[in-house]
């Protein structure tokens, strides 16, 4: 199967020496491309600015602004099987970028800023898409509500939810999967290459049931 993973954070810039991003340090979505290339699959990482070496095997598209992986995932999307959109993506972009650097002065001073596109989002709206949509919700609080809604509002066939105080910048993590049927699924607390592991082996396994499904559909007899 081909698989494709955001990772990372996002950089917004504000102007040419300054961006707004978030703690995301990539690890989550770096094991889950590893797991998978380990698996036998072949994995696009579309991947924010992280300090990690990427898995040696898989094609890796470097990207900074949250427009540019919009633009990245745009276009790889459909040649998938799986989409897993685990990028801690800024949620606001400020409105104008400055093109020289913002001098400091002694009042207040205040920056406005816009929602950015939604990746997830954009690809759940998609009529007829052939892939598995996987989304990750992280969480401070109300963990297994917000990823149900989450899960709910986005179309998603899977949410990953997990405690970001838990979660970020962390080697171990804790995670509970959603199942667009209702189903619940309790991963306890262990390595993020464990738990990529078994996140692989479930969302293959979907896919697969999934494949198989439209094949009975298109053979079936009228
Ligand atoms: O709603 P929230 O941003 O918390 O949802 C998290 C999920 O949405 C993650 O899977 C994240 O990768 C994705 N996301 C996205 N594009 C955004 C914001 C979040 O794909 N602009």
């Amino acid at each position: 199967m081909r698989f494709l993973v955001t990772a990372g954070p996002t950089r917004e810039p504000i102007d040419p020496v300054r961006y707004i991003s978030n703690r995301s340090s990539g690890k989550m979505g770096y094991a889950i491309a590893e797991a998978a290339l380990e698996a036998g699959h072949e994995v696009i990482l579309i991947s924010g600015p992280v300090n990690l070496g990427p898995p040696r095997r898989a094609k890796l598209v470097s990207v900074s602004t949250s427009d540019e992986m919009f633009d990245a995932v745009d276009r790889d999307a459909d040649s998938c099987d799986v989409c897993v959109l685990c990028a801690a993506v800024a949620d606001y972009k400020p409105a104008k970028v400055s093109p020289i650097k913002i001098k400091k002065r002694s009042e207040k001073f205040s920056l406005e800023l816009i929602p950015t596109r939604d990746i997830l989002d954009s690809l759940g709206r998609r009529r007829d898409r052939q892939f598995l949509l996987v989304g990750f919700a992280a969480e401070t609080n109300d963990v297994e509500q917000n990823a149900v809604q989450k899960l709910r509002a986005k179309n998603c066939d899977i949410m990953v939810a997990n405690d970001a105080c838990l979660g970020m910048e962390s080697d171990d993590n804790e995670l509970i999967i959603l199942f667009r049927n209702g189903e619940i699924k309790n991963i306890s607390r262990a390595s993020k290459k464990i738990l990529s592991r078994e996140l692989i082996k479930i969302f293959s396994e979907f896919a697969t049931k999934r494949f198989d499904k439209k094949n009975e559909t298109i053979t079936e007899p009228n």
